[in-house]
């Protein structure tokens, strides 16, 4: 073993051994680390888990590394340190353990269990097991397939980041269908852990009133497997121009895609972030679109909205109040596709075109078709 502190106990005699009455190697002051401090002050507070089936606790603590003796948490599996206990709870349970109550009886620590932490502790000097697919680490090799196999396995489904200053992500509202994606929002440091389905609030409201509080709904936990945010080819004025001299955007529409363009780059977040779900092995056939929308209201409560288009059957729709005649968040998702894939909106047009100016009016009728 290193010199380094531990963090994860199995039992309490093994905390007392650590120190043997030195000074708290978990307290900023200059304290002995009796029994009685070390029940006092950190084993008072312990959270107990379970970790491979292996009955384990962590214990509060004070040391300079969380700032002016302020009691937090490290984590013992990727050293991160947490200040609220709800946080590191939520924070070690994405690690694969599972909390437990301390009062447990097949939690008993035994010689053999003792054993399998060392080995543990071993591994993890050695090199902690990562997820190749999101980069959490793990204690165990047991645990990442657990989790692996929890969130990479069956509902493995398309998540991406299209704002990380928000910490807002886009993926399939459900397994089946055109796969019209959702808005969710987690971030730890934000503490916010938001999904805009109504079902998803009271799952995990539900869930919190029954002492599982942290649960997220199938749509967060993907969050675990999101890429880093990538962001898209951003609106260039020319295009619009273009748009406008082909008329395919009224004066007041361009006007009003422009302002809305620029409150979003003020607010430093992607206008109009594209979602191509066939880039991801799902249908291709619906482009959709997260646009910004400079407002919070029920249908955009994270300050954006949902444009769907349907290549095939140039079906436009929105969530605001417009559903399907043309709002300043269609004709910005028009102004992308038409500046970075305008083949999407052409080729819409070879199904309908009857004359040569026929792709204005494909992108007008587009309001009209059911
Ligand atoms: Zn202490
Ligand atoms: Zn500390
Ligand atoms: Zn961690
Ligand atoms: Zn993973
Ligand atoms: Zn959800
Ligand atoms: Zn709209």
């Amino acid at each position: 073993m290193t010199g380094e502190r531990v963090f994860v106990f199995v039992d309490e005699e093994e905390l007392f051994s650590v120190m043997k009455d030195l000074d708290c190697l978990y307290c900023r002051i200059p304290v002995t680390a009796s029994k009685h401090h070390l029940k006092k002050k950190h084993l008072r507070f312990a959270i107990y888990y379970k970790d491979s089936g292996i009955g384990k606790f962590s214990i509060p603590c004070y040391c300079s590394d969380g700032g002016h003796g302020r009691s937090h948490w490290h984590c013992p599996m990727c050293s991160k340190i947490l200040h609220r206990t709800q946080n590191y709870k939520i924070h070690i349970t994405n690690h694969g353990v599972e909390m437990t109550d301390k009062s447990t009886v097949e939690l008993q620590p035994t010689t053999v269990l003792l054993e399998s932490l060392r080995a543990d502790s071993e591994d993890k000097t050695a090199g902690k097991a990562a997820c190749q697919k999101c980069g959490i680490l793990f204690t165990t090799t047991s645990n990442l397939r657990r989790h692996e196999r929890l969130q990479h396995g069956q509902d493995q489904q398309p998540i991406l980041c299209i704002d990380a200053k928000n910490a807002i992500y886009v993926t399939p509202k459900y397994l089946h269908g055109p796969r019209v994606p959702i808005h969710i929002r987690k971030s730890f440091t934000l503490q916010i852990l938001l999904c805009e389905l109504e079902e998803c609030w009271d799952f995990m409201k539900a869930q919190a009133q029954s002492g599982n509080p942290g649960k997220e709904c199938r749509h967060l936990v993907r969050t675990n497997h999101a890429g880093h945010y990538v962001p898209p080819p951003p609106l260039c004025v020319n295009s619009l121009e273009e748009m406008s001299h082909k008329h395919l955007l009224s004066a007041s529409e361009k006007h009003e895609c422009q302002e809305m363009n620029s409150r979003a780059c003020i607010q430093g977040v992607d206008c109009v972030y594209p979602i191509f779900w066939g880039e991801h092995d799902l249908s291709e056939r619906c482009v959709f679109f997260s646009v910004y929308t400079d407002l919070e209201d029920k249908w955009c409560p994270f300050g954006r909205t949902r444009v769907s288009f349907d290549t095939k059957s140039v079906n436009w729709k929105c969530l605001c109040k417009h559903k399907r005649s043309r709002c300043v968040h269609k004709c910005l998702s028009m102004w992308w596709l038409f500046q970075e894939r305008p083949e999407l909106l052409h080729s819409a047009l070879d199904v309908h075109a009857e004359r040569v100016d026929a792709l204005e009016e494909a992108v007008r009728d587009a309001e009209d078709v059911v």
